[in-house]
């Protein structure tokens, strides 16, 4: 991918107020968006120089993904890490605060005398939030991986079937159309235990007159998508309360879509969602935000949520994904990918 000059920049100015001469990554998805390297080590940022710190397992890969680094062989990462800063003569260091546990912070600190370490998290989380041309590309493979494995899926969804099994099978076929690790494990849920937002999928056999909640997604090249469908098993749709709950969520979902444009505050496009729920009377059991960001995290920045700070972006990609859970009812969620664009809203996601 090159030396990142834009994405590396962009996180200097964000630690600018600081006045710091490097900066060091670990989480994976940050080393993949900053040096193109897919396995595991930590970067150190300065201005016109990166250093990838790893271990022998990685030579020849990183030498293959990241040409632009300088590879420095460890086998303990932060020593190594410790040795760059100190040849390098960075004194003020900013750091991944997400990106390390606390005992490793604790180790880097005792290696760093002669320089200062400093935490960046919030300042970070915006870093990959407006999505490039070739990223957004991706975020569509991994949709299209994830629909077709659906559509294969689909007729597996119904009476009789087990919700452990039609999470597996969702599994094999999105591996199988190249979807690389799921970016999370898919959600099938049923009946009652529809109305548990993030249900682990159990032994429960499906049974007609009752809901199934699915939510899924494929990976490609390092991109998540991320999309929850529900349906109705069986006769008597229409006459339930199952249906209405359905069809509020559904219209919450439409005008929270309808809303999204460069220059809307993100807690707007939340608030869409949440008064539709509320004006229907189930604004109790909308228990989770409106939507979230989506990249190489299955979630990141954008927060589509309350008390989201965030003012909409040409570039951004997230999910608007409103629900209602009522216990021993069921609950419903239905899931979308958007893109904002120049003009308005692209909605991803079609199946
Ligand atoms: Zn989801
Ligand atoms: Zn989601």
């Amino acid at each position: 991918m090159g030396w990142p000059e834009e994405r590396i920049n962009r996180a200097f100015k964000l630690a600018r107020a600081q006045k710091l001469d490097a900066l060091l990554f670990f989480s994976p998805e940050f080393v993949r968006y900053l040096s193109g390297f897919r396995g595991e080590g930590i970067l150190v940022f300065g201005l016109e120089r990166g250093f990838l710190v790893s271990d022998g397992r990685y030579l020849t890969q990183a030498r293959e993904e990241a040409p632009e680094f300088d590879f420095r062989l460890s086998q303990s990462w932060l020593s190594g890490t410790a040795e760059v800063i100190k040849n390098q003569g960075f004194e003020k260091v900013g750091f991944e605060a997400e990106g390390i546990p606390y005992i490793g912070f604790q180790r880097l600190r005792e290696l760093s005398p002669g320089w200062e370490l400093f935490p960046l998290g919030d300042e970070l989380k915006t870093l990959r939030m407006i999505k490039e041309p070739g990223e957004i590309e991706r975020i569509r493979r991994a949709i299209e991986i994830a629909e077709k494995a659906f559509l294969e899926i689909r007729p597996r969804i119904r009476s009789g079937g087990r919700e452990r099994d039609i999470a597996l099978e969702f599994e094999y076929a999105a591996r199988r159309l190249g979807s690389e690790t799921l970016p999370f494990d898919p959600i099938v849920a049923s009946g009652p235990r529809s109305a548990l937002p993030h249900a682990i999928p159990s032994a429960r056999l499906l049974s007609d007159g009752e809901l199934v909640l699915m939510d899924f997604g494929a990976r490609a090249e390092g991109y998540a998508s991320d999309q929850t469908r529900t349906t109705w098993l069986g006769e008597g749709k229409g006459e339930r309360e199952e249906d209405r709950i359905y069809q509020t969520v559904r219209a919450a979902q439409e005008e929270a879509i309808a809303a999204v444009r460069p220059g809307v505050a993100a807690k707007t496009v939340d608030r869409a969602a949440r008064s539709r729920i509320a004006a229907a009377g189930w604004g109790e059991f909308l228990r989770h935000s409106t939507g979230h960001g989506v990249g190489l995290s299955v979630h990141e920045a954008p927060a589509i949520s309350e008390d989201s700070e965030v003012i909409l972006e040409e570039g951004m990609v997230f999910t608007i994904e409103p629900g209602v859970y009522i216990p021993e009812l069921g609950g419903v969620r239905i899931e979308d990918m958007v893109l904002v664009t120049e003009e308005g809203v692209e909605v991803l996601t079609s199946v």
